[in-house]
This record gives structure tokens, sequence and C-alpha cells, in this order.
């Protein structure tokens, strides 16, 4: 949610462009204005304008900025409408002082109707501007020097914010704060950036510096300084080396990130496997000895949780709920110490679920999470973590961070049965070789179902509304296809339980509605037959997720898009999903969509 990027460098080479490359790196998190400030002449120069970068430094040149210093911005409106008055960076009334920030002030009301009562002229609509007219105002009536005034500024803010403030009064040093919303620090020999997140310097340098919630840095060409704004003591914490490596965060050749993501699939499921998780033993074991457990998440990571739901009842037995993060407030009475709540998120930074962690903490359950993001907040929120170790996702809609936490639920559920003797030595044993041909498995199915999906998609891509249904395990399979199809090629779809769609979703279908089934098989093979056949009566066109060589199903279904045989219900809540992630891709690139940034969403969702 919104891009910030600062960079110091040594020359005044093209900053601009430096700027705009670095914020190009953070467009999959949602934005709609661009805004930069530079130093020219010992003046605060602001460019800013609403509208996606490249529309932008069409009419702006923003890429043609000099000087030392810069601060860019991509706005995702929470407060006031996208424009260019209310884009970012924010500046005080004199223009000595840009801001850029990400998250909300919730305090901003009662402290902009101060500030206005002391003469202060607002500009725009937006909480954030607030925080330079309140720097001036420290600076003016209180004689404090730059750096101490926004200090004090931000200690009174309330809510979430990574800020970046750079000022005519201070012209080498960029300042740098953070609560709850992401920044981290890039360091190069010759350039120094701080960034919403790494692919933002990913070209320019491998050593990052988290930074940690409450913390202020003060940036320059000599190095990093950080403190901690509350208690105003100084923090060392030396830079690390990210593995990741540029490529990792451009398209390697697809057309669309979206694309190379589904592809790395295979891959970044190896990995998950390959790596040894420290954690999964003791994550297991808490929620094996817990009383309650409840699953957190939001948007796709739900549905990843929804298979980890069924596991643990499966293998702890026990009662366990999943439940989506922005609805946590009715489970919050049944949390307490002998709860565990186990977040599981891409980013690490999703806001509706670091709200509840907190407060799920303050009630005294453990936290234990699965993210994709190392250093992330969520991550220091918890008391153990299995890290997902995908990579970057650019795309908005997930993919492979979708298979890797299903994956994660796969090993903690596995790890229990063992645990609890669910699973016998030679059932786990059994159960652990096919889960580590899952990437395999991934492999063939994208390799077999790539060229239908485009085929299909022709046709899908002239409807309006779609149904998925399956059971099972696969409802949550279904429930994710439908999403994928909502998301990127905005179609309607609605997943629904197989059994259940003749009370009630029936009534849609007309000739050549299109039902897609999650149908593998399993001991719910014969019972989705009776409901392909109800929706064939009625005219409806289907399509069928199904195991290699079904004819049952293969002959009742127009399109087949066949898994491997032989997988049992084991692992098909991951490839059968597959087919549909390429069905939404090719069905939005027929639509002439861009399936990796679609409207109105979001990567990272930092606001509640
Ligand atoms: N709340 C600020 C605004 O509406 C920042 C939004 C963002 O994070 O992009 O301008």
């Amino acid at each position: 949610m919104c891009g910030i990027v600062g960079i110091v460098q040594r020359d005044t080479n093209k900053i601009g462009k430096n700027i705009i490359d670095s914020l190009k790196k953070l467009e999959y998190r949602g934005y709609d204005s661009v805004g930069v400030a530079t130093i020219e002449n010992n003046q605060v120069k602001v460019s800013k304008e609403e509208g996606k970068i490249t529309e932008v430094i069409e009419k702006i040149q923003l890429d043609d900025l000099h000087g030392k210093i810069a601060i860019g911005h991509t706005r995702w409106a929470t407060h006031g409408p996208p424009s260019k008055e209310n884009s970012h960076p924010h500046i005080d009334c004199k223009n000595e002082i840009a801001v850029i920030h990400n998250g909300i002030i919730e305090n901003f009301q009662s402290l902009k109707k101060d500030l206005v009562t002391q003469g202060h002229v607002f500009q725009s609509e937006t909480d954030t501007e607030i925080i330079p007219h309140l720097i001036e105002q420290f600076i003016q009536k209180e004689q404090m020097a730059l750096k101490d005034a926004i200090i004090h500024t931000i200690r009174k803010l309330e809510g979430t914010f990574a800020i970046c403030v750079l000022s005519s009064l201070d012209p080498d040093k960029i300042y740098c704060a953070k609560r709850d919303s992401p920044l981290v620090i890039g360091i190069n020999s010759d350039r120094m950036f701080c960034a919403s997140d790494i692919p933002a310097f990913l070209s320019h340098t491998r050593q990052v510096v988290l930074l940690h919630d409450d913390e202020f840095v003060t940036l320059s060409h000599d190095g990093y300084e950080i403190i901690n704004f509350t208690n105003m003591k100084r923090v060392e914490r030396r830079p690390y080396i990210v593995s990741w490596k540029p490529e990792m965060a451009q398209k390697g050749g697809f057309p669309h990130f979206m694309l190379k993501e589904i592809h790395e699939q295979s891959s970044s499921l190896a990995d998950y496997i390959r790596i040894k998780q420290p954690s999964l033993h003791k994550i297991s074991e808490k929620v094996y000895d817990a009383k309650k457990v409840f699953l957190l998440a939001a948007g796709t990571a739900h549905y990843s949780t929804l298979t980890g739901e069924n596991l643990i009842r499966k293998y702890a037995k026990k009662p366990c709920t999943s439940i989506i993060a922005s609805e946590y407030d009715s489970i919050s009475p049944l949390i307490d110490e002998d709860t565990i709540v186990l977040p599981v998120s891409q980013s690490g930074e999703t806001m509706d679920t670091i709200m509840a962690i907190k407060d799920a903490k303050k009630s005294g359950a453990k936290i234990l999470s699965a993210v994709n993001v190392i250093g992330s907040s969520i991550t220091r929120h918890s008391d153990d973590v299995l890290y997902l170790y995908a990579g970057p996702e650019i795309g908005v809609a997930a993919t492979k961070t979708y298979t890797a936490q299903t994956l994660s639920m796969w090993d903690i559920g596995l790890e229990i049965g063992r645990i609890s003797g669910e699973l016998g030595n030679n059932e786990y044993d059994e159960a652990r070789k096919l889960y580590n041909k899952i990437p395999s498995v991934v492999k063939q199915t994208i390799v077999r179902s790539e060229a239908l999906a485009n085929r299909i998609a022709s046709w899908f891509a002239e409807k309006n509304s779609s149904f998925y249904l399956g059971r099972g395990l696969n409802l949550q399979t279904a429930k994710e296809g439908a999403l994928k199809m909502k998301e990127i090629a905005y179609i309607h779809s609605e997943a629904y339980p197989a059994g259940e769609s003749k009370h009630g979703p029936i009534a849609l279908i007309e000739e050549d509605y299109p039902v897609v089934f999650i149908a593998p098989k399993d001991q719910t093979h014969k019972r989705i037959i009776g409901n392909i056949m109800e929706m064939k009566a009625r005219g409806a066109t289907t399509i069928g997720v199904i195991e290699k060589g079904d004819k049952e199903i293969g002959e009742l279904v127009k399109w087949k898009m066949e898994i491997p045989k032989g997988y049992s219900e084991m692992i098909t809540t991951i490839p059968y999903v597959i087919p549909m992630q390429l069905l939404a891709y090719y069905t939005a690139v027929k639509k002439g969509l861009d399936p990796s940034y679609p409207r109105n969403l979001s990567k990272s969702v930092t606001v509640l």
C-alpha cells in the first residue's frame, strides 16, 4: 500500500530518474498518484500529479530532476481522493520541509485544528499534511533544530506511519521513521536508500537494514544512524545481505510478473521443502498442546489457512478455526494464555492481521506465524515463525505465495500427525514422500494446462459471472480460483460448496453459464458427479479440474484440465489451484488487462 523511496547520493546526476526507477519497483504495492521532492539551489522543489508513473512522467519530467537528495512517493489514497493536491510530498507553509508518508495518522483532526488556529494554511485533505506543519511549528515556536522538531512531531502522532522528510534547512540528509508501516534501509558505497520494500533498491545493493517500530533514522552520505524515538536510545544494527537476486524482482522474460510467478511455483515450493525450518517441530508441538487454536489471515492467505484448519482438526483432533483478520473481534473474547494464534501472511505487514495479533498478545496468546518477508512486522510480533521462502512476489494477485502458504499448512499438519500418532511411522513416511513430489507435480500441471487455459480464456473473457464449486478440502481451492478470476479479470466469480449449490446459486444458471468444478479422485468424487449433472441439466458449460485419466468426469465436462495421477487428497489443494491461476491470467490478458496490477487492489494492505 503506497511506496516510499528516499535517496542520498554523492553526485547530483539523475536523482529524479533514480527515484522513479525505485518507485517503479514498488508499483506492485498499488497506488493512484506519484510525487517527488528534491533540493535544487537550496530550495525544496516538489513535483507531483495524480496517475500512474508512466502517465505522470509524460506530463511533468519527474525523471529529469537533479540534486543530491530526493524523496519519492506513490500514494494509495486513504484521506482525500486521488488528486494533485492530495499527492505526496506535502510541504510546510514556507516550502522548507517536504514529507512523504505511508499509513494513517489517527489524531490528525485535532492536530490540524490546533495548527490552523496557529495560522498554518493547508493545501490538501490528507492526514499527512499535518506532519510538515507540525515540524515547522516546533522550529518556529520552540526554536528547535530540524531533527529535534521531527522527533517531537512523530512523538505526537497516533496511528501508523512510515515517513521520510527532506528539508532545505538541512540539505544533505533525509530523516525517516516508522511505526507499524514498513520501512527498510539499503546501503551502497555511493548511494543510500530508504524504501517501503527491498526491491526498490535491489538492483543497486543487497545490503539491507531492517527498521523496527518506533525507530528514527538519519540518512546521509556518511551512513545511517538509528535511534529509538520513544526512549532516545541509540540503536546499533548492522546491515545483512539479502539472498534475493535483482532478477528475482524482474519479469525474467515473461510478459507479466504474474505469469512468471505462476511458473516459479515449482522452484519456490522446492525451496520451501529444501530449506530446513528449525521452528517446525516447536510450532507443531505448541499447536498440538494448545487448548485453542485460531488461524488468522486476510485475502488469499485466508484460503491457505482453511487447508490448515482442516489438517489441524484431522491430525491434532481438536477444534481449530480460521478467522479473517478484520473479523478478529468475534473471537477476541475467547483468546487467553492457553490459545495459539497462527497468522499467515505474504508481506507480514497486513494491518488487519497485525492489529489482531497485538490484541491477542495482550490477552496472553502465543503467536506462531507463517510469513514470506523475513524481518517484517508480523515476524517480529511472533514467538516462532515458519518462513515461506517464496521470494519477492510482485503480481498483486498472490500465486506462488498462496501455494507456499498452503504447503506450510501441510508441513505443520503432517508434523502434528506424527506427534499425535494419527500418522503411524509408515503413513508419515509415505505422506512425506508425496509431499516431496509436490514441486514436480506442480511443474507438470503447468506444462499440461497452460495452452488449454489460454484457449478456454477466449470464451471465459466474454462472460460476466461464474461459479467455482468444490467439496471438502478443495472448497478452498475453488474459493482461491474464484478470487483470482475476480481480482484480475474482473469477472464476478463465486465459490460455493458443490453440494450446497442447489440451495440458491443454481437459480442463476442459464445456457452457457461457466461453472468450474474442482474434482480430484478422492472421497468427494462420486458426489461431485451429481452436482455436475445438475448444472449441465440447466445449460451450464462446465470445466473440470480433474485427475488425469478420470474418464467419469472427463466425459461429462466440456473442458478438462488434468493433474498428474495418483496423489490423492494429500496434496490436491496445491496442484489443483494451478489451472485456475492460469485461467484467470489468460482471461485477464484476453480482456486487455494487466494481470499483475489489477485496479483498486494493493499487494500489501497496510491500512485497516
Ligand atoms: N494517509 C495518507 C494519504 O491519504 C497516506 C496514504 C498512503 O499510505 O499512501 O495521503
